[in-house]
């Protein structure tokens, strides 16, 4: 069962996402890590990633789709996968759905809580430890919670009335956080 994470920018899934990966031999895909990654490669296309990213705007969708197409076409079937940062938005989550059943993918999904306010002071100390040019600028960051608020919220409330989202309580430190993300997929 692979399984997909929510959580408003700062709310520490990334962190929680390798912790678990370490311990119970999950394979992360991180959406942001990856365009990232072709934003800093050089090329036309990474110059295109790179000005949505630095804005805080959303990569457009045919971009960001081919890339998780990708990652789970050439995972085997038996290897767990952990989604960070995708779906995001409606569309991606339509497309996302497509892939996940095609491959014979099930998952279910985590939402880690937490309040603006909290979120948005995590995020301008990670982007001293982490140099993000788009973790420095409010502005900037508060354009990303936006687009968590106005576009993805919405999807992790259809996911919800699914029932496939464990909501977790995101504000406790690390190891408090971790303890209740493995209590709760643990039987
Ligand atoms: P993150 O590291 O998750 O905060 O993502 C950083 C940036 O990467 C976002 O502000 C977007 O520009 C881009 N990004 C990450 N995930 C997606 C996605 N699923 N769809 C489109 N753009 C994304």
């Amino acid at each position: 069962m692979d399984l997909v994470f929510f959580g408003i920018q700062g709310s520490g899934k990334g962190t929680q996402a390798k912790k678990l990966a370490a311990e119970f031999g999950y394979d992360i895909f991180e959406a942001g890590g990856e365009l990232r990654k072709i934003a800093a490669s050089g090329s036309e296309l990474g110059e295109r990633v790179k000005s949505y990213i630095d804005q805080g705007h959303l990569v457009p969708h045919e971009i960001i789709m081919q890339v998780v197409a990708e990652a789970i076409a050439t995972r085997s079937s038996d290897t767990k996968i952990l989604f960070d940062g995708i779906p995001r938005d409606g569309e991606q989550k339509r497309d996302f759905d497509a892939v996940m059943r095609s491959a014979d993918r099930e998952f279910r999904c985590i939402h880690f809580l937490l309040d603006r306010d909290e979120a948005e002071a995590r995020i301008l100390g990670r982007a001293k430890a982490e140099g993000r040019a788009d973790d420095a600028d409010t502005a900037i960051i508060r354009r990303r919670m936006q687009t968590f608020t106005d576009k993805t919220l919405p999807i992790i409330e259809e996911y919800k009335e699914a029932g496939r989202v464990t909501e977790i309580d995101a504000s406790e430190g690390i190891d408090e956080v971790y303890e209740a993300l493995v209590g709760h997929l643990t039987p």
